[in-house]
């Protein structure tokens, strides 16, 4: 088997595979430095040392019983070659995989999928193509993550979602507008509340999160779009409320700004 760069593993999460109890396989090394990451430790393939992948996939069998799902994340998993034997490997043992991936990579997500190794996959949609080099701190990545976009829209054998981590630094109302646009024909797209853990960019900390009321504004624009959508990381929100007159008058500045930049 190819080697792959596994650097954690946890047995059981009831969170991360929709409809599945799952263990989590962590792959290393990453292409993009997204401001908000908070895997640090996961971006280079160095950082952390390796787990032999013949350890995990024995794990695996021993816990085939009580779960049935296992999420492939990172780091990005597609950029390692050995990633292709590693899912054939875990299809053998029987259990549904469930792939992350930042959609840089379309030519062996688009091996996943042909060759059904995946019964999921999620991506992340990390901004608007016109400025994604600048929130994920890499270039040149556009025409890479439209064409994965545009794979699982269009060609997708198995369940996949979108999800857009969302920070007041990063994304303004009119940038979410413009993401939905772009994911046109999408079945799944998730709106998710930055968590201020950690982040690559430790100036993200400091800045509030946006609140209820914006996701409730954006989700009244957008949300009609998609089949499935949600908004995650916000405890007890309601997308059915109207959004607070307070909120209008936060989002009209910005509004007019977005449009005067133009
Ligand atoms: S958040 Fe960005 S930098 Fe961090 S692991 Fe994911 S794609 Fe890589």
């Amino acid at each position: 088997m190819n080697s792959l760069p596994i650097k954690w593993f946890q047995g059981t999460s009831l969170i991360d595979y929709p409809g599945r109890v799952a263990s989590i396989v962590f792959v290393g090394g990453c292409n993009f430095r997204c401001r908000f990451c908070y895997n640090r430790d996961l971006i280079s393939a160095d950082t952390v040392p390796d787990i032999d992948a013949e350890e995990i996939l024995r794990e695996l069998k021993h816990r085939r019983g009580f779960i049935d799902g296992v999420v492939i994340t990172g780091g990005e998993p597609t950029l390692n070659h050995g990633i292709i034997d590693f899912l054939c490997a875990v299809k053998r043992i029987g259990v549904d995989v469930k792939i992350d991936t930042n959609g840089s990579n379309p030519e062996t997500l688009e091996w996943i999928i042909e060759e059904r190794l995946a019964e999921y996959a999620a991506m992340d949609y990390k901004a608007p193509l016109r400025k994604l080099d600048s929130v994920i701190g890499a270039k040149g990545m556009a025409e890479r993550v439209h064409a994965s976009a545009m794979l699982l829209i269009h060609r997708a054998t198995c369940r996949y979602e979108f999800r857009t981590t969302v920070h007041p630094s990063l994304h303004d109302p009119f940038d979410i507008d413009e993401m939905a646009e772009e994911l046109h024909g999408a079945a799944a797209y998730h709106l998710q509340q930055f968590h201020p853990v950690d982040s690559l960019d430790s100036s993200l900390l400091s800045v509030p999160a946006y609140g209820p009321d914006f996701f409730r504004a954006v989700s009244h624009r957008i949300s009609d779009r998609f089949p499935v959508f949600s908004i995650r990381n916000l405890p007890d929100f309601q997308m059915n409320e109207p959004p607070s007159s307070d909120t209008e008058t936060e989002l009209a500045p910005k509004f007019i700004n977005h449009c005067a930049d133009r």
